[in-house]
């Protein structure tokens, strides 16, 4: 027998209380104020323990869309660390760096702000419910419900199984929240997006989404080593030529500092180790001397979309519309997102008003999402770069040379829309990617002091769950994982989730290993979902409110 469940109505639903969400409901409600209309009623649902809880980045923020949705900001109170200081960009040889004469154009930071994204969306939160907005806080969305080709609504994750998946006696079923709208604003790589890939068809035109996974520490370092405000971003070492990503540091208030490390889930390598590169990167005498002396605070990881323009889905449907990361509002040249994220979310509002005005939500009105879009500077921004980070498939050479055809010619370059393969068809088997003698990199040794291991990395990312619930990491094939994988690959999901939920264990008998999970690590970055070469993991909301709490991240 189905289980009996709470219906619950609204207008709009938003699902995801980031900068995309919030700036979606704060709109809807001051633009309905404006036009002297009727608010609609809107409720946003979050995961996270409270709004701001899951949210981490660099972060750099261009104020160009918060601007738009709340003009006086700062008089408002918009927390904020420092403005943007002095800039530089360094190319990192194994012992050295060269700071580039100039900062490459579209990168430059003048006016922008650095805060701490978790700061940020905890302020705006306040805000939007002061505002008439309802945020129900440790409330994930498990499914995305389509009928008849329309969306209708979600239904939020069960509370009080245990961890065989059977009801404890505080069994709560989820319950099914109905709505003229439901606009996804999950950030990257959301888990009711991935339904929607294959319950819609909104990502039929879009080529493969592209990822990277971002991990971050903030320390609190001694006086007088940065300016305030000061902004790096580094590229070269330690990375291979042909791996993408790169380095930032910036400088926050008082004496604390945000850095972090970013790099593809599209390497070739088996044993890619996002963790493991950024531990590197603190080790080169040009950031170490930055942090020496200095004390680790925080930690955490998440992945980041950049496939850019191409990758986007269709930003309508029947009742959906999609912003932010979830839709892959992320400018990949600049490592910014949260302008277009808001930027998004007003479009959004916008559509929705007009839409309740006529009393129709189907997709010919919402397709007005679009428009707006192709009309906006958003468009215009990201149009510009939309081959950028195909652009390094061949390496950092050929890279930077793309990019350079790619700007005298309006981001067109030498090819457009160059289809690539998602990231996890790159990773290549154990066997040929170390072959000829190649060897993996020996186990890091850590110190605690400047490099730390996952573990201790996870703890300071005040990460949470209730034990006694079924794993939200479903692996639809634990053969796979402890055999086939083992020979083919090597098992890569123990060297990509950088908070040690995938485990090798060596079996009882001695007849090989077995993978053991530890979901009560999981930061949620995504990275497993993302990156595992069979595509038998799926991550789905955990049922507690459960996951990181960040700080100051
Ligand atoms: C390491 C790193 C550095 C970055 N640096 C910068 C930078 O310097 N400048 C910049 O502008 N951008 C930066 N970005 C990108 C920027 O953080 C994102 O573009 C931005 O946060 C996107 O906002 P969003 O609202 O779309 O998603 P998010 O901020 O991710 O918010 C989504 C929210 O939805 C919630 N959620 C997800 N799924 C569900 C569900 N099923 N049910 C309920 N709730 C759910 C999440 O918990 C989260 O709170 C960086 C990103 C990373 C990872």
């Amino acid at each position: 027998m189905g289980v009996e469940r709470d219906v619950l109505e609204v207008d709009i639903l938003i699902v995801g209380a980031g900068p995309a969400g919030l700036a979606c409901a704060y709109h809807l409600i001051k633009k309905a104020e404006q036009a002297g209309v009727e608010p609609p009623a809107v409720l946003v649902v979050e995961k996270g323990s409270h709004p701001g809880a899951h949210s981490l980045s660099g972060a750099v923020m261009d104020p160009r869309g918060i601007r738009q949705l709340i003009p006086d900001f700062v008089a408002q109170g918009m927390p904020y660390e420092s403005e943007a200081g002095p800039d530089s960009m360094w190319y990192m040889s194994e012992k050295s760096h060269f700071k580039l004469p100039i900062i490459p154009p579209g990168m430059g930071n003048e006016g922008n702000y650095i805060l701490s994204l978790n700061k940020f969306t905890g302020w705006l939160a306040e805000k939007t419910e002061a505002a008439g907005v309802e945020v129900y806080p440790g409330t994930g969305a498990f499914e995305l419900l389509v009928e008849d080709g329309r969306t209708i609504g979600i239904q939020t994750v069960d509370m009080g199984h245990d961890k065989k998946g059977e009801p404890k006696g505080s069994f709560e079923p989820g319950t099914l929240i109905k709505a003229n709208v439901t606009v996804l604003a999950e950030g990257v790589h959301g888990s009711l997006t991935k339904q929607a890939r294959s319950k819609l068809s909104i990502f039929e035109n879009s080529t493969a989404q592209a990822y990277l996974t971002g991990v971050k520490e903030v320390w609190e370092i001694p006086e007088g080593r940065l300016a305030e405000g000061e902004i790096i971003h580094t590229f070269g070492a330690p990375l291979p030529s042909h791996l993408y990503g790169g380095g930032f540091i910036y400088k926050m208030s008082g004496k604390m500092l945000s850095i972090g490390f970013a790099v593809g889930l599209n390497s070739p390598d088996p044993t890619n180790d996002p963790h493991r590169w950024f531990q590197r990167f603190k080790t080169h005498p040009s950031v170490r001397k930055i942090l020496d002396g200095g004390e680790m605070l925080h930690y955490g990881a998440k992945t980041i979309p950049e496939g850019g323009y191409y990758a986007m889905p269709r930003l309508y449907d029947h009742n959906l519309l999609m912003i932010g990361d979830s839709a892959g509002f992320l400018n990949s040249l600049r490592l910014k997102g949260i302008h277009l994220a808001i930027e998004s979310g007003i479009m959004a509002a916008e559509t929705i008003l007009e839409a309740a005005q006529k009393g129709a939500y189907g997709a010919e009105t919402l397709s007005a999402m679009q428009t707006r879009f192709e009309k906006s500077p958003a468009k215009d921004e990201l149009h510009k770069i939309r081959n950028y980070h195909q652009g390094f498939e061949g390496g950092l050479l050929s890279g930077m040379i793309n990019y350079g055809f790619q700007f005298i010619t309006g981001g067109r370059g030498l090819s457009d829309r160059k289809a690539v393969e998602p990231d996890y068809a790159h990773v290549k088997k154990f066997g040929d990617y170390f072959a000829g003698g190649k060897k993996p990199l020996p186990p890091m040794k850590f110190d605690g002091k400047l490099i730390f291991d996952k573990l201790t990395d996870v703890y300071k990312s005040n990460t949470k769950h209730e034990e006694d619930q079924p794993s939200h990491l479903v692996i639809a094939d634990y053969d796979i994982c402890n055999n086939r994988c083992t020979e083919e690959y090597g098992n890569p999901c123990q060297y990509f989730c950088p908070a040690q939920v995938y485990e090798m264990i060596e079996n009882e008998d001695g007849s090989g290993t077995h993978l053991q999970l530890t979901p009560s690590n999981c930061v949620h970055c995504k990275t497993c979902d993302i990156a595992d070469p069979y595509q038998i993991i799926t991550w789905v909301v955990p049922e507690d409110g459960g996951g990181p709490n960040y700080e100051n991240c």
